[in-house]
């Protein structure tokens, strides 16, 4: 597809993504009662259809009647792994003519984003599980998505009086196909908003130079490419006025969301999302943690066999059902993240639920034997170094080699992990620290692996 046609086809859609963002803004100020009346028509609908054209689907359903189906019915179903969804793609998929092996086609053979005969989009992800995946998204799962993914943003750009000036979007994401997140942030949310598309993975100082040229009132991208960006900021090396941030695909780590307050001091919207399901919840900017996207998603927290538990027993795993993907239905979806409810009422009167803010993947632990290092005992020293500022950390047999950009004292860094290696009663402390000009980010996504585990 030529860009030109592509660039067209995208402009029709963000228009149906701009006059469905109406309707979204409207339901975050919906009742308990109206969200769990929502779900529950949608998820007999996506029961139905999935039954009816997803072979795949229509195995496990058996048995079920979707017309009376809940979502505590949901607990008799099998669970969905990521491997189940890349092995058996071709009889997942509802859409006739389109199996894995034309997906791959069409990521290998565009030249820039595009959309198939069936105004569908392709992508990609590497995921931190190692599974390669490939992704169809239909148009209508795409205008789901971006509404998701925006509306909290743009009703609290209605309601603020706004930045003097024309408002300017600067979107820090992979910036090339096939990864997902470029089409799906570099969506304007108030009127006249302008973006900017900054590869995240290109060298520091190009996306440095990039923003400061950009001067954008508005940003989103990488927590840690824009943590950094709030460090520059902070250091006087950069000059822009940002009004709102958001933030995606990685963990949204305690000490960029610090350095985004000390810089700018402005509401932050975390997100939550997958290639898969598309946004599973986004903070309001307000009180703590992500509100869910029930009206889209049923999230469940169940134990290693599938069963749900309680708000306050420990989960093994969290399953989505993503209600909005008809073309390749995702029924109780393994997300392979952790999940914990926040109790109470927000302070911004949502009454969607709340989860805490999802931190480190569960993989981001190093095992060393029987001993186990948290990610987060790394990151308490190496994130909260104000001359570090960036750090990839890679396990080794006995301890650690880490990367570290900036200009530590790496002597002192070097004892201060030792230390801590040995509080978690590791017997051989073997630390390097070797200072670089930059790390290597994922080069399809641009995103940085910050725990790579032996
Ligand atoms: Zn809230």
């Amino acid at each position: 597809m030529p860009r030109a046609a592509y660039e067209r086809m995208r402009a029709a859609h963000l228009a149906v993504v701009r006059s469905s963002l109406e309707d979204h803004i409207a339901r975050l100020d919906w009742s308990r009662e109206q969200i769990e009346r929502h779900q529950n028509h949608r998820l007999r609908a996506l029961l139905r259809y999935a039954q009816e054209c997803s072979p795949f689907h229509a195995r496990r359903l058996q048995g079920l009647d979707p017309a009376r189906a809940t979502i505590s019915d949901l607990a008799s179903l099998p669970m969905m792994t990521k491997r189940d969804a890349q092995e058996q793609w071709d009889a997942i998929v509802t859409t006739q003519g389109l199996d894995r092996a034309r997906a791959e086609r069409i990521i290998a053979e565009q030249q820039w984003f595009s959309y198939n005969a069936d105004d569908q989009q392709i992508f990609s992800s590497g995921g931190s599980s190692g599974v390669r995946g490939v992704y169809v998204w239909d148009w209508q799962f795409f205008v789901s998505a971006a509404c998701l993914a925006w509306r909290t943003q743009a009703r609290a750009e209605r309601r603020a009086a706004g930045p003097a000036g024309t408002p300017r979007l600067a979107v820090l994401e992979a910036g090339i196909p096939p990864h997902a997140s470029t089409p799906l942030f570099d969506i304007a949310t108030a009127p006249n908003m302008e973006t900017v598309v900054i590869a995240a993975g290109a060298p520091f100082d190009e996306v440095l130079d990039a923003v400061a040229a950009a001067q954008p009132t508005h940003l989103v991208g990488y927590p840690s490419v824009i943590g950094r960006l709030a460090r520059a900021a902070s250091a006087g090396d950069l000059r822009i006025r940002p009004v709102r941030v958001s933030t995606n695909s990685e963990p949204l780590l305690d000490e960029d969301r610090q350095a985004i307050r000390d810089a700018w001091d402005v509401p932050i919207h975390n997100t939550w999302g997958s290639t898969e399901i598309g946004v599973q919840a986004v903070g309001c900017g307000g009180g703590e943690g992500l509100h869910l996207c029930e009206d889209e998603v049923i999230l469940e927290r169940v134990d290693e066999d599938g069963t749900p538990v309680g708000p306050d027993e420990p989960a093994a795993r969290t399953l989505a059902t993503g209600l909005a993907n008809r073309t390749f239905p995702f029924i109780r979806y393994d997300l392979g993240d952790q999940v914990i409810p926040l109790p109470g009422a927000c302070a911004c009167g949502s009454a969607f639920a709340r989860v805490a803010d999802i931190g480190g993947r569960r993989d981001d632990d190093f095992r060393y034997g029987d001993t186990t290092v948290p990610a987060i005992a790394f990151r308490h020293i190496l994130g909260t170094d104000p001359r570090v500022s960036e750090y990839q950390v890679v396990q080794t047999a006995t301890g650690a080699d880490i990367l570290v950009v900036g200009d530590p004292d790496a002597a002192a860094l070097t004892s201060a992990l030792v230390a801590m290696l040995g509080r978690y009663g590791l017997p051989q402390r073997g630390i390097q620290v070797r200072v670089v000009d930059g790390l290597t980010r994922h080069q399809g996504s641009g995103k940085l692996r910050r725990f790579i585990p032996r």
